[in-house]
């Protein structure tokens, strides 16, 4: 199998993806969920940036059989990766003019609204097929899916029914990762709406619903971010594996002494003499220049603080505590005890960020499962 590594050259930032340690972190979320119930995965934006094509048979030949992308697209490249047996759910469902094409590849639209459901009893009447879909009912996100109203229409409404062949309704919580009363709210919103869908199997739990207990995860949960290492449960101990290590190159090792300043904009100087090594990755990379004077990357044991700004291909560290740091040497920025997310913290934003933000240039190695 063509898993998309590229040995690194030396000057290379490397990216690597311990696909074993996503199959454990999916086997570790099924074995949490209520007897009977199945576990998908949410592969939506290039596996969130990890590598859909790499990601998602190792998740298939892990036991899932439910995939979920955002895009029509997505999902077209899924199918070619993944052949006939999985389910695909396209999120962002389906606008006038792609309802046949999903047919063509046996892919599953998530209506999101009536003008949705009505086109697919278009297609249904002019083809003569019953085609399958998802139903996204809204229980509070205000983003996609039917408010209540609609979706107790449409549960009354038989000849729809009969024209579409509905395989899940599902909702999604907005505030999972909390513990706060929307969640219960959303709860029985969704329980309440679903009640009028009997035989349709049902889904509410993305990640972090999954440790809501066990009466948020119906009849199918999909996890995300939690199969790619993110913590589901924020303020407690992260009970996923980490899968992502990024090490950059050191480009070059000097010494600065008062008064010089370190980048752009000189936001950093010097107070006393140090060692500094430039590294090879930058906001050009998807390393937020957020982190600019806050993030920091590891060598041996030595933590190493960025200094000044962020460039768009190199990053400037306090080597002073790495006396053993050789131009050439790989420091590490993800991994080796840095997580996606206090990485995501130090830089304003989430590990959702971080990962799906990592770009294109880095050579990526996919550690088999
Ligand atoms: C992205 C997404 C998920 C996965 O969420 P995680 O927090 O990454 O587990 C599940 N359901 C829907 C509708 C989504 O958009």
């Amino acid at each position: 199998m063509d898993t998309g590594a590229r040995w690194p050259g030396p000057s290379q930032a490397t990216l690597e993806i311990d696909l074993g340690a996503i199959a454990a972190n999916w086997r570790g979320l099924e074995s949490r969920l209520a007897p009977g119930v199945a576990c998908a995965a949410v592969v939506k934006a290039d596996a969130y940036g990890l590598g859909a094509a790499a990601v998602a048979p190792v998740l298939a030949a892990a036991g899932c059989r439910s995939f979920f992308v955002a895009q029509l697209e997505e999902a077209i490249v899924l199918r070619r990766v993944l052949g006939p047996a999985p389910d695909i759910f396209v999120l962002n469902g389906c606008l006038p003019g792609e309802e046949d094409i999903f047919p063509a590849h046996a892919l599953i639209p998530v209506l999101n609204d009536r003008g949705q459901v009505a086109l697919l009893a278009g297609q249904a009447a002019r083809t003569g097929l019953r085609p399958r879909a998802a139903l996204h009912l809204d229980t509070g996100m205000s983003r996609l899916g039917l408010t209540p109203d609609e979706a107790a229409g449409l549960a009354e409404d038989r000849d729809t029914r009969r024209a579409i062949d509905f395989v899940l309704v599902m909702s999604h919580l907005a505030r999972a990762e909390e513990a706060c009363d929307m969640n219960g709210e959303q709860h029985r919103r969704f329980a309440l709406l679903r009640a009028g869908w009997s035989g349709v199997p049902a889904s509410l739990a993305n990640s972090s619903g999954i440790f809501l207990g066990t009466s948020f995860h119906f009849d199918l949960a999909r996890p995300g971010a939690a199969l790619y290492g993110i913590n589901p449960v924020p303020g407690r101990p992260n009970p996923q594996r980490a899968v992502v290590t990024l090490t950059a190159p050191v480009l070059q090792i000097r010494d600065v002494a008062p008064p010089e300043t370190v980048g752009y904009g000189a936001t950093f100087r010097a107070t006393t003499r140090m060692r500094v090594a430039t590294i090879a990755v930058g906001y050009a990379d998807g390393w937020p220049r957020g982190l600019s004077n806050r993030g920091k990357a590891r060598f041996a044991d030595a933590s190493l603080p960025f200094l000044g700004r962020v460039s768009m291909d190199t990053i400037v560290v306090d080597a002073t505590g790495a006396p053993s740091l050789r131009t050439g040497d790989r420091v590490t920025l993800l991994g080796d005890g840095l997580c996606v997310d206090d990485v995501a913290a130090d830089a304003g934003t989430i590990g959702y960020e971080i990962l799906t933000g990592l770009g294109g240039r880095f050579a990526r190695v996919h550690l088999p499962a």
